[in-house]
């Protein structure tokens, strides 16, 4: 459509038009015959397709009559630190991979290959349907924050910080970005202006630092008051494993969250990542803070974390706490796909406790899109279809088994669907996937030269990946 507005139409750019809207409002109303009216980068109106189409007239109208359309999928943990896809050996625990390979690869890295894995990871998230994810620490922070700008993503981001001087002791850990705690703390506090010097209002900061052991009380401490002081967010990995519960235990005579807290630094503006092994009066530490997490369903499962045994998922989600969902690095979910897990979310605590009700569809959904906005600090802009809010949509095409028959599109989004069926993909009003095809990236040749670089980075860490069977 083109031209001028007839009267009484107001033009607006984009109109998505048809198909079931869930608008993850404050009420959570659901269009079975929605629109989405869209100006420049914002939400001008959500409401019923013969309602909208009355109203405006758009430069582009999709039609989304055989779509479900929601708000673009939050991750809530994505390494853009990667490391060769598939290559992990089999049979490592958290700490085990994150030694034996993961960091060994981080190590490698040049800033070049950065900006490739960046552009890559990005790429593929917006192609399964994620708008807005959380980068829990990074090695050569400005090649990423060229390659987030060119990909048109929205996210939180932070340089890699630690200071080896956790619960887990310096031991094995590698030769590589090691600093004391002033120096860690500098590169948080010089990471925030960094970010916030790009002016990029999609690109916000993140206070990063590991955790899992290797960071002293002294910097987990700082890390959070810099984020409450900046107005930003830490980030932290946090009761990943039973065996980081011992360490602390052993050590402090406190669990991790718990030790968090004797410390002063759990407030509400930290995120902690994995939170698989919590102790029942955690939740309430947690969830007294105002504290936010992040739940990585196929990662815990991957890398036996023991989420269904020490996980408290059902009560925090009762608790209140924000809980977004993520995928994590490369290789300890293998894919990027939130719709895979909104599925484990659901169902992994229903089969844990023997409870069907244990966790709805319908909370799954509000952790892949508003909690998650909340739990990254982002749901001024993002989480929600709302006249207001930045235009981040998620389009499933549901013309395929996966989806069809539909009749509840909140059991089929989350039962049924992968981010395979995602169709069209809005960040900020511009259209970065359209029709299944990236508007921005050439993907054919990023995967080609992300594969090359992963052959460089493998052959430096002597780790040659093949299946165990015999390859002829
Ligand atoms: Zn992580």
């Amino acid at each position: 459509m083109s031209g001028p507005a007839a009267p009484g139409l107001a033009e607006v750019d984009i109109l998505l038009a048809g198909g079931w809207v869930l608008t993850m409002n404050e009420r959570r109303e659901v269009y079975q015959d929605g629109a989405v009216a869209i100006r420049g980068s914002k939400i001008v109106e959500v409401g019923r397709r013969r309602d909208l189409v009355e109203r405006y007239r758009a430069r582009r109208e999709l039609d989304t009559r055989r779509m479900v359309v929601t708000p673009g999928l939050v991750n809530g943990h994505r390494h853009l630190l990667c490391c060769p896809k598939g290559a992990l050996p089999e049979g490592r625990d958290t700490l085990q991979a994150l030694r034996d390979f993961t960091y060994p690869c981080f190590a490698t890295l040049t800033e070049e290959q950065m900006h490739a894995y960046a552009l890559h990871a990005t790429a593929e998230m917006i192609r399964f349907g994620t708008t807005t994810f959380e980068e829990p620490g990074c090695n050569h922070l400005e090649a990423v924050l060229d390659a987030l700008a060119a990909s048109g993503m929205r996210c939180r981001v932070g340089p890699w910080t630690w200071d080896q001087d956790g619960p887990a002791g310096r031991g094995d850990l590698p030769d590589w970005l090691v600093m004391g705690t002033d120096a860690a703390l500098k590169r948080l506090a010089s990471g925030v202006e960094t970010v916030r010097a790009v002016g990029n209002p999609l690109i916000r900061d993140a206070v990063t630092i590991e955790g899992v052991g290797t960071c002293s009380d002294a910097l987990t401490l700082g890390a959070a008051k810099l984020a409450e002081e900046a107005g930003s967010l830490a980030v932290m990995h946090k009761a990943t494993s039973e065996r980081e519960v011992a360490m602390e235990l052993a050590l402090f005579g406190e669990r991790p969250v718990q030790h968090m807290h004797s410390i002063g630094a759990l407030n509400d503006r930290v995120l902690l990542s994995h939170m698989t092994s919590l102790a029942d009066f955690e939740v309430g530490l947690v969830a007294g803070a105002g504290t936010r997490i992040s739940q990585n369903p196929s990662s815990a499962l991957k890398l036996a974390k023991g989420t269904t045994q020490t996980g408290k998922w059902p009560e925090l989600i009762a608790a209140g706490v924000p809980i977004a969902l993520g995928t994590d690095a490369e290789n300890v979910s293998n894919h990027q796909d939130i719709c895979r897990s909104m599925q484990l979310a659901a169902l992994l605590p229903r089969d844990a406790r023997r409870d069907p009700g244990a966790v709805t569809a319908e909370q799954a959904v509000e952790m892949a899109t508003i909690g998650g906005a909340k739990a990254l600090g982002v749901d001024d802009a993002a989480g929600s279809l709302e006249a207001g809010k930045d235009a981040d949509v998620t389009c499933f095409d549901t013309d395929n088994f996966d989806w069809r028959p539909l009749h509840n599109p909140v059991a089929n989004l989350v039962y049924g669907s992968t981010g395979h069926s995602v169709h069209t993909v809005l960040v900020a009003g511009e259209v970065l996937l359209d029709a299944k095809r990236l508007t921005r990236v050439d993907e054919g040749a990023i995967r080609e030269e992300v594969e090359r670089i992963d052959r460089e980075v493998l052959a430096s860490i002597g780790v040659c990946p093949e299946p165990a069977w015999p390859v002829l």
